[in-house]
């Protein structure tokens, strides 16, 4: 297989790093990632370009490679992104728990963001617990709203009557168990 066999839009979402190969002057070692089942392992020649287009489309945050150029000298290779960009998995998770329906308002059929609980910039992570589905005018309006003013404020109090009174409620004991998600570990800060 070629690195042009594979979909492109696929690396993202169903191709994920599963561990890193090593290779001394006999042999080469996959050190696979704990909980991964590998199978079928195919090597794929690439060439420095493909590298490039590859790490820039799977879910990694941060890699960087170093290859040998044409002439022996050291070609570097990295891509950087935030944590912020939340993995499509999750995303569509959060999504279909919540029945592709906006949590604040009760509308479907629009385009859907994830909200974090506690906010991502209080450390909060991306993951199923700390996320909501929200249309993008509710998540532009809560901005950096904690979670428990937000159900208080009067936009809030407005769309939420469109709401099941069972989502409704769902969404106020929420805010008791906020204090249960696991926050962020510190992370680089320098970039
Ligand atoms: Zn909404």
């Amino acid at each position: 297989m070629k690195f042009s066999d594979f979909n492109l839009l696929d690396l993202g979402n169903s191709i994920g790093v599963t561990g890193v190969l090593f290779s001394d002057n006999n042999k080469s070692y996959a050190w696979v990632l704990p909980d991964q089942d590998v199978h079928n392992i195919e090597i794929v020649p690439m060439t420095i370009e493909e590298w490039k287009k590859g790490l820039l489309q799977v879910d990694v945050q941060e890699v960087e490679i170093f290859t040998k150029g044409p002439n022996g000298e050291f070609i570097k290779s990295v891509v950087r992104k935030t944590q912020r960009i939340i993995e499509q998995r999750v995303s569509w998770a959060v999504y279909k728990r919540d029945n592709y329906t906006c949590r604040y308002c009760g509308r479907d059929g629009i385009p859907m963001t994830v909200d974090h609980l506690v906010l991502w910039e209080k450390q909060g992570p991306s993951v199923e617990a700390n996320l909501l589905t929200s249309c993008r005018k509710d998540n532009k309006t809560r901005g950096n709203m904690e979670y428990a003013d937000w159900l208080k404020s009067p936009y809030y109090l407005k769309v939420s009557q469109n709401l099941s009174p069972v989502i409704r409620r769902a969404n106020e004991i929420l805010v008791e168990t906020l204090s249960n998600i696991p926050l962020r570990q510190s992370e680089r800060t320098s970039r």
